[in-house]
């Protein structure tokens, strides 16, 4: 079992896997709010049978994965610290490069994100691949080709041909030269990405809070004769590789 981020989707475990204990890993991109807010409520891992690794970006080298993991979940702002969860924790940094784990081959890169080091992940069964870029700010780089942000050589590599690529979409491009400070990437930037590094499918992934559905239909609208397949991510999809 491998799990990529934390965010408030966790809840819905215990229902994926049928009220068995989770026993496997978890990758953290980052440590915003909206990626860690689910591990207090992980039903599947917080029982005395789960087993879980969960593995951080190193922040600096002072702080351990724990400790800085507690900053966000301990008193005052919510009862329990991590080390209080039930089961077999254990807590620590990601390594450098790329590495194995639960059965997947791992590559990671860090992405220029805002507020505290980002990176995103490749991960590849051995048949299939999938990258996976939540947050991701392009123009950190620049403008880029297009304006959108600059297709830079940490994510060309990261994504470079996988079957799905699961990539921010927070923003849409005339929302760019605005917001594009803020630490996100438009679709556009998304899908051409993909089409750039010759993936399968491009997931648009992290949809700004005010999408609802028919919003972000009218962003996949955009796409339709693309030179890439582009599906919106929605809760609950499953999708095979
Ligand atoms: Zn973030
Ligand atoms: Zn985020």
């Amino acid at each position: 079992m491998l799990l990529l981020d934390a965010g408030t989707g966790l809840r819905r475990l215990p229902e994926l896997l049928g009220n068995r204990p989770f026993n496997g890993t978890v990758l953290l991109t980052h440590l915003h709010w909206d990626h860690v807010q689910g591990l207090p409520f992980f039903g599947s891992g917080d029982r005395f049978d789960a087993t879980v690794n969960l593995l951080i970006p190193a922040e600096d080298a002072q702080t351990n994965a724990e400790q800085l993991l507690a900053r966000m979940m301990s008193p005052p702002f919510f009862p329990i610290a991590p080390s209080q969860l039930r089961g077999d924790w254990t807590f620590g940094t990601l390594p450098t490069g790329a590495f194995d784990v639960e059965g997947f081959h791992v590559a990671m890169a860090e992405v220029p994100h805002k507020g505290g080091r980002t990176v995103g992940f490749r991960v590849n069964d051995g048949r299939s691949s999938m990258a996976y870029v939540p947050d991701h700010c392009p123009t950190a780089f620049g403008p880029g080709p297009d304006g959108l942000g600059e297709y830079h050589p940490a994510v060309l590599d990261l994504v470079d041909g996988v079957d799905l690529l699961v990539h921010d979409a927070h923003l849409r491009a005339e929302e760019v030269e605005a917001e594009g400070s803020f630490g996100h990437a438009a679709a556009e930037y998304a899908v051409r990405l993909g089409a750039r590094t010759g993936v399968g499918r491009v997931a648009l992934f992290h949809h700004r809070p005010e999408r609802d559905d028919t919003e972000v239909d009218r962003t996949l609208c955009r796409f339709a004769d693309g030179p890439v397949p582009v599906i919106g991510a929605e809760e609950g999809s499953t999708l095979s590789l």
